[in-house]
């Protein structure tokens, strides 16, 4: 059994008012009352971070926002700045989703500018990264995230990383049904460890946190969480409804326990 926590993260991406939000959010806290041994933590949009963190400040579950800016504030707008998430109960961000690469358009540069604000602001990050089908097809998916780590953590210290969840999600897998099988992903996630060892140092990579994220569903969680290298799992679709998100918590739970 692995000494690191699994982390369950739900992200709903741009899903639910903050009224669907907060009933949503009042179930989970119900549902995942005596839940100790996994880190819970929930991304809603925006607009629900307040009155979510309302309803589970006492609880055992974070939250977290889908994407923030570098600076703390000015003429930006539209954009969100991490002292603002803070102030809003905000203990975590995603940052480099894929949707936020491959839709908006981020860059590793921009991506690295969040990683290093948020950090600096108290936020833990979510770090995503992964190939694109294309990708994995010319067999580029080492190339690929070595450079998104590489460019993307750029800067950052051992302490810093203490802060640091990575996600692996394959482009290719996210909303599609399709997911990586535990064999793929343990690999990508081995090879994650390994760069992270590179960046840092053997023992700051044993610690970091590695989720897996790209179709998970109640009924492969287990097998994927299973995984030695695979340190929970960052869900998009199944996080919608909170039955099927606190089944994945579970799952996680049983292999904790
Ligand atoms: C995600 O949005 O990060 C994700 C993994 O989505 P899904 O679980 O729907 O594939």
């Amino acid at each position: 059994m692995t000494e690191r926590r699994l982390i369950i993260g739900g992200n709903w991406k741009m899903h639910k008012t903050p009224s669907e939000g907060v009933h949503a959010a009042k179930a989970l806290r119900v549902k995942l009352i005596n839940v100790s041994t996994v880190d819970v933590v929930i991304c809603p949009p925006a607009t629900g971070l307040v009155p979510i963190h309302a309803i589970l400040r006492e609880s055992n579950i974070k939250i977290g926002a889908q994407n923030l800016y570098w600076e703390d504030e000015g003429a930006f707008t539209g954009e969100i700045s991490a002292p603002m998430l803070r102030d809003a109960g905000c203990d975590y961000v995603i940052v480099g989703h894929s949707e936020r690469r491959h839709v908006f358009g981020e860059s590793d540069d921009q991506l690295n500018k969040k990683v290093k604000k948020a950090m600096s602001a108290g936020l833990k990050v979510i770090f995503c990264v992964g190939e694109t089908l294309a990708e994995r097809n010319n067999g580029e998916m080492q190339t690929v995230v070595k450079k998104q780590i590489q460019l993307g953590l750029d800067g950052l210290t051992p302490a810093g990383s203490r802060d640091l969840v990575i996600a692996y999600e394959p482009v290719w897998a996210i909303g599609t049904g399709v997911t990586a099988s535990p064999t793929q992903a343990e690999e990508m996630h081995g090879f994650v460890r390994h760069l992270l060892a590179k960046q840092f140092d053997e023992t700051t990579a044993s610690q970091i946190q590695i989720q897996y994220g790209g179709s998970v569903k109640p009924a492969n969680a287990d097998e994927l969480l299973s995984q030695e290298n695979i340190d929970g799992a960052l869900v998009g679709g199944a996080s919608l409804d909170p039955e099927s998100f606190t089944a994945i918590v579970k799952a996680a739970e049983k292999i904790t326990n």
